[in-house]
């Protein structure tokens, strides 16, 4: 698919060639000869001396469209001196130049439109029930708390939680994985989303402006703005480039013949002049720096948009590039390296009289404290008591990360949380001797009883760890609010080098400084959290890594990188899609400057022409876009 733009400039060039193709049999001379050759020279070329000369207006002289029309125009104004009637060199640099203007406008809108493609998560409407007739309205106009209707094959438009149907969900554009989610009453759909084989009523907890789909289309329109390192001195180079270029071809186009004639006595006219400044010409034809200009822009954008179909959201090209040194990775534990979903394993009361009632009651009193928590164990509580939960008994309530909650409920005071939280009210926690996370409980200042909390390693955690050794990573760590016997156990389980445990989010913050500190600065330091209690260590690192952030906003604002499903293999797999697309720019790099640098020599001494030239600045262009799309291939890597 071309677009309207990309049309006329196919156009332009098949004119160009048929006319040009048909002049090769017209046998004229003179003034005619000239005027239908300039006519193609327009027609091909036109644009480009159009650009060049607002450049020139505009005081942006040096750019690849000054390069071209004065080689252009100097190749056509030195054949009509030498009245050969050779102007085909001329229209042929134009004509090439266009090929690989049309070919590179083409590549990059394909991986664009792919990308948007593999994007294309944008609900158009949602349903509404009204009288028992489902109304299509747009997804801006629905409220939240509002129900919507979601039939077997549409898009999720809104996040929300199901309050009846039962079906399964294809969230593969969201997470890359392709395994279908079952979703029933109660569970939370995130929109984008894809409703497979059942009725869907859902309950919107957002509004479409900040529902998932909106954040994550934002995140990666924003992401090609932001500009790597490489790109920026790619910028400034041509910036610099460009003029020594033209400076360079008219030391060429003058020095050389002013020398020949001064000491070895070539004929003073414009005769001696003419080589040389044929050779500038080619000089400046040669050293355009287009392949560079649009290849590297390329390459990063293909590597976000690779990476986002596998479920992995960079959040820029300075941060992929970044993302390919690090060599020390920080995990956050709970939700991270763990599923977060706890089970209660044990009620310890202080006396252990009337236990069933007691125990039922320390529960609710934990998940009333608990109802606004967005912790994994504040969650998990709730879902433990499993009943609904009364606000109204709840008058005042205070989470403190990293420690628990203080809560005001039925009139007594409630604290919720771990030794910390117990020892800061003066109650001394009661010893537990069962491995896991403990929930102290205190009614009133007094000591009430304990929840054992356990929490599951996931599955891939330690293949996870593994994998990042295998991807250069040199340093793993694992940083946790956790007790110290649970912490050990998990990281010696995942083979994680590092631990530190019982740490609130500040000394969270301190230890990462501390490892910030100590490695050198090519070895960028990545922190994986789950978003909660942790975004100050998530914008502290060199790369913050969000884990399980679907729905999470204050993980996607504060992450650098976001991994869509909570896969902790998707750590190695950035680290190493970044290295694929940095390796990609370097090869460019290398390859056009190599192949120019080449070139300009042998054009210095006149041994390629004009022709040979853009065959080369062409050729080098369109390597470098082709092996620029390569760092969108990144499934199996
Ligand atoms: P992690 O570093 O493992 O992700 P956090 O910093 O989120 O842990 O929390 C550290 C500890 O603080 C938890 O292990 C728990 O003991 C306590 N805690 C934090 N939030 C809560 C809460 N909402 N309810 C009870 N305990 C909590
Ligand atoms: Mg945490």
């Amino acid at each position: 698919m071309m677009n309207r733009k990309q049309c006329k400039m196919l156009t332009r060039i098949l004119i160009a060639v048929i006319m040009t193709a048909c002049l090769q049999f017209i046998d004229v001379g003179g003034w005619i000869r000239l005027s239908l050759y300039l006519m193609v020279y327009i027609i091909i070329g036109g644009d480009i001396l159009l650009k060049a000369w607002k450049g020139i207006v505009n005081g942006r002289v040096f750019d690849e469209n000054f390069l071209m029309a004065v080689a252009t125009v100097g190749a056509f104004a030195l054949a009509i001196y030498e009245k050969s009637g050779d102007y085909l060199e001329a229209i042929a640099v134009m004509l090439f130049y266009q090929i690989g203007e049309f070919f590179q406008s083409y590549a990059v809108g394909r991986s664009r439109r792919s990308i948007a493609a593999l994007m294309d998560i944008r609900p158009d409407y949602a349903n509404i029930e009204e009288d028992g007739i489902i109304v299509k309205i747009d997804p801006d106009d629905v409220e939240v708390g509002q129900v919507i209707v979601i039939q077997p094959g549409e898009k999720i438009p809104l996040d929300g939680i199901v309050i009846s149907g039962e079906s399964s969900l294809n969230m593969s554009a969201l997470t890359g994985e392709s395994l279908p989610r079952e979703v029933g009453r109660g569970d939370e759909v995130i929109s984008g989303s894809i409703n497979l084989t059942g009725l869907l009523k859902v309950r919107t907890t957002k509004k479409f402006e900040d529902s998932t789909v909106s954040k994550i289309l934002e995140l990666v329109e924003d992401s090609a703005s932001r500009k790597s390192k490489s790109e920026n001195f790619i910028a400034k180079f041509a910036r610099v480039y460009t003029p020594a270029v033209c400076y360079g071809a008219l030391a060429l186009a003058v020095l050389p013949p002013l020398f020949l004639m001064l000491f070895k006595g070539a004929p003073f006219d414009f005769s001696t002049f003419e080589t040389w400044i044929y050779r500038a010409l080619v000089f400046l034809v040669i050293s355009c720096p287009c392949a560079l200009v649009v290849s590297i822009p390329l390459s990063f954008f293909a590597g976000i948009g690779g990476a986002s179909r596998e479920g992995i959201l960079v959040k820029g090209a300075n941060i992929l590039e970044t993302l390919s040194k690090v060599k020390t990775v920080v995990f956050d534990k709970t939700g991270t390296l763990t599923k977060g979903v706890f089970e209660v394993n044990a009620f310890h009361d202080k006396e252990d009289k009337d236990l069933q009632e007691r125990k039922a009651r320390l529960l609710e009193y934990a998940a009333l404290a608990e109802s606004a928590s967005s912790h994994p164990i504040g969650k998990s509580l709730q879902r433990a008591y499993g009943r609904d939960i009364d606000r109204t008994r709840i008058t005042d309530l205070q989470e403190i990360s990293g420690e628990g909650i203080m809560s005001v409920i039925d009139g007594q005071t409630v604290a919720v949380g771990n030794g910390k939280l117990m020892r800061r009210l003066m109650i001394e926690p009661c010893h537990c001797h069962i491995a896991g996370t403990i929930v102290h409980i205190a009614v009133n200042n007094v000591y009430a009883g304990h929840i054992v909390l356990g929490d599951e390693v996931k599955l891939s955690s330690e293949e996870a760890v593994a994998d990042l050794y295998h991807s250069g990573v040199t340093m793993t760590v694992m940083l946790t609010g956790d007790r110290k016997d649970v912490a050990e156990q998990t990281a010696r389980k995942l083979g994680i080098g590092e631990v530190y445990s019982q740490l609130l989010p500040a000394d969270k913050v301190l230890r990462i400084e501390k490892i910030l500190e100590t490695s050198a600065d090519s070895a960028k330091v990545a922190f994986v959290g789950d978003g909660i209690n942790d975004a100050p260590v998530l914008s502290r690192a060199d790369i913050g890594m969000a884990m399980g952030a679907i729905g999470s906003d204050a993980a996607i604002e504060a992450a650098d990188v976001v991994l869509m499903d909570d896969d902790p293999r998707k750590i190695g797999k950035a680290i190493r899609i970044s290295r694929k697309c940095l390796r990609i720019v370097w090869e460019n790099i290398i390859m056009a400057l190599g192949i120019k640098g080449i070139c300009l020599i042998l054009g210095i001494f006149g041994i390629v022409n004009m022709w040979l030239a853009i065959f080369a600045d062409v050729g080098v262009m369109i390597l470098a876009v082709l092996n620029a799309i390569r760092a969108m291939y990144v499934r199996k890597i």
